[in-house]
């Protein structure tokens, strides 16, 4: 189907595809203002990914949108949702004897129940940062009287770079590698949040990296239990305003159906060489989230013939429970059901220097974004560049 039925815009393929006119933008705007009055009543979008959330803020686009078109910051910040207890193993695997902890660089200062990886290291542990999922297995034979342990954190997007660490590993004879898998789905999680009463959501713009994976098909059990519209989008703000115009255009003819506006990267089946990786190396499983507790079958664990890369089976740990702070309502926040500014401790206790959870740590945190750009106004947005000014005019 066509999903842009007026005929004074482009197509969506070419808007889609399109990231910097100043025009395109303009009209797109004014598009989403047009859709909101004809529908009426308010409307609220999740933004699941969190790089959507910081393009959404950095772009100044909320304060383009109508009064009555919410978007929401949802659970695709992977650092977000990494249930504490996970942080609390890892940080406890710092001090057994002869162990390297290879994390990516955004998990060093989410806080576990008392202190964080960056805490450790301060005080001597050996941690380090990689920036690729080989990077681990680069360490591992760098070290070969150590034990190397590799934090596996993320969605769909970083679990494949996983999966092949662990084929490698294995392929190569690598022994003193492991991995600490906390990997999750992104789809149960939007189930999840839909079955709740307190979360109430017109639709979904879903996120672009995640679905060049698991590709647009991937969101139709969204719409056929649920009925929400879900639209697939980029991370300029032509994509994003090209995704909001096109589930407005759903919400307003009352249909609900998946749809693309970033057909240049995400295609419908995703990318099946990544989904058989995935399958040769994990299963799906029970995970908890952070602040969400345990949702069946979203996270990935390792297959029984890979549990000797096992890290918490290698170290026999006890992953335990989550102790959050208790004023911390990142749960809330990555529900959608609160704004970080509904969050007591925001912006003065908890801050990206000092922060109490890990919506604040992360650059996708939305916390975060809130800090950094939720108190710019748009007029002060005006000299950062041509992209950002186009989605600003
Ligand atoms: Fe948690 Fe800080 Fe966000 Fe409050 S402001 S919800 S303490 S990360």
């Amino acid at each position: 189907m066509n999903p842009l039925d007026e005929s004074t815009v482009p197509s969506a393929s070419n808007r889609a595809e399109s990231v910097g006119g100043r025009g395109l933008c303009e009209s797109l705007v004014r598009e989403i203002h047009q859709r909101m009055q004809r529908i009426g009543r308010p409307v609220q979008i999740m933004e699941v990914c969190g790089t959507h959330t910081v393009s959404i803020f950095r772009h100044g686009l909320r304060d383009l949108l109508p009064k009555g078109l919410r978007l929401i910051s949802g659970p695709g910040c992977p650092v977000c949702v990494t249930a504490q207890r996970y942080i609390d193993a890892a940080i406890r695997l710092t001090s057994r004897p002869g162990v390297i902890i290879a994390t990516y660089g955004d998990m060093l200062r989410v806080p576990g129940a008392d202190g964080s990886l960056e805490k450790q290291r301060a005080c001597g542990a050996d941690v380090r940062v990689v920036t690729t999922a080989r990077g681990a297995l680069a360490l591992a034979r760098e070290n070969p009287g150590r034990e190397v342990v590799f934090i596996g954190v993320g969605f769909e997007t970083t679990a494949p770079a996983t999966a092949a660490l662990v084929l490698e590993a294995q392929r190569t004879g690598v022994t003193n590698l492991s991995v600490l898998v906390s990997h999750k789905l992104v789809v149960p999680a939007m189930i999840a949040l839909l079955q709740r009463d307190d979360v109430r959501l017109d639709g979904f713009l879903c996120p672009g990296h995640v679905s060049v994976i698991i590709g647009e098909n991937a969101f139709i059990p969204i719409v056929e239990q649920f009925g929400k519209p879900c639209v697939v989008a980029g991370f300029e703000p032509a994509h994003i305003l090209t995704a909001l115009v096109m589930l407005l255009r759903q919400i307003e003819a009352s249909e609900a159906c998946t749809e693309n506006a970033y057909p240049i990267a995400v295609t419908k089946g995703g990318n099946r060489f990544a989904a058989e990786l995935l399958d040769r190396v994990f299963q799906v499983c029970d995970t908890p989230w952070r602040a969400l507790g345990v949702i069946p079958q979203s996270g990935l664990e390792l297959r029984p013939t890979f549990a000797e890369f096992d890290a918490s089976r290698r170290f026999t740990l006890d992953i335990g429970e989550d102790h959050d702070h208790p004023a911390c309502r990142c749960g809330d926040v990555i529900c959608g059901v609160a704004a970080p500014t509904d969050c007591l401790l925001f912006g003065e206790v908890c801050t990206p220097l000092n922060p109490y959870g890990p919506c604040m740590v992360s650059s996708e945190g939305a916390c975060s974004a809130w800090f950094k750009y939720g108190r710019r106004s748009a007029a002060q947005l005006q000299s950062v560049g041509e992209t950002e000014r186009c989605a600003l005019s």
